[in-house]
């Protein structure tokens, strides 16, 4: 078998060349660059409060949005395609918190993101806040959630003095 050397560098650098696999699918409305969260901005954007005629899942804690109580619907067009995600008031009221110190829309937390964005913080209010609301609204708690909380509860030690 002959090896065409100069083939052989070809592809080796085409495959030096070849982006990095694409990061697994995100939400249409968002999009993550290396380790820098940002949103992306939609071509049409529109929060709506709107009262639930039947009772909706959040998409933020995952919780019941009841029959009758006021939500938010974030919807429009991002990318061509539609977005329609419902939001209680609870799970919003925790994004202006979380969002209160970033005025740049870029930096602020996208919509679906939420929870990543609380539990990625390790501030104690923001996830207590946020679990509070997932287990009022009777969404389920992992494991990994509720042991992150109990472990940024308890009490500092001042470690083992001899
Ligand atoms: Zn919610």
């Amino acid at each position: 078998m002959v090896v065409d050397t100069d083939l052989v560098i070809l592809l080796q650098q085409c495959v030096k060349a070849r982006p990095k696999p694409a990061p697994p699918r995100r939400k249409r409305n968002e999009i993550t660059k290396e380790n820098n969260r940002m949103c992306e901005i939609a071509e049409v954007y529109k929060i709506d409060k709107t009262k639930a005629r039947k009772p909706h899942k959040c998409r933020e804690c995952g919780g019941v949005i009841a029959k009758g109580e006021i939500y938010n619907r974030h919807h429009g067009v991002f990318d061509g395609s539609g977005f329609d995600s419902r939001v209680c008031l609870d799970c919003d009221a925790l994004r202006a918190e979380v969002d209160k110190d970033k005025p740049s829309v870029y930096d602020q937390t996208c919509v679906e993101e939420l929870g990543e964005v609380v539990f990625g913080s390790g501030n104690t209010g923001l996830i207590r806040a946020f679990i509070t609301n997932k287990r009022k609204r009777g969404a389920p708690v992992t494991d990994w959630q509720a042991a992150l909380l109990e472990e940024l509860e308890r009490p500092k030690t001042q470690g083992d003095a001899p």
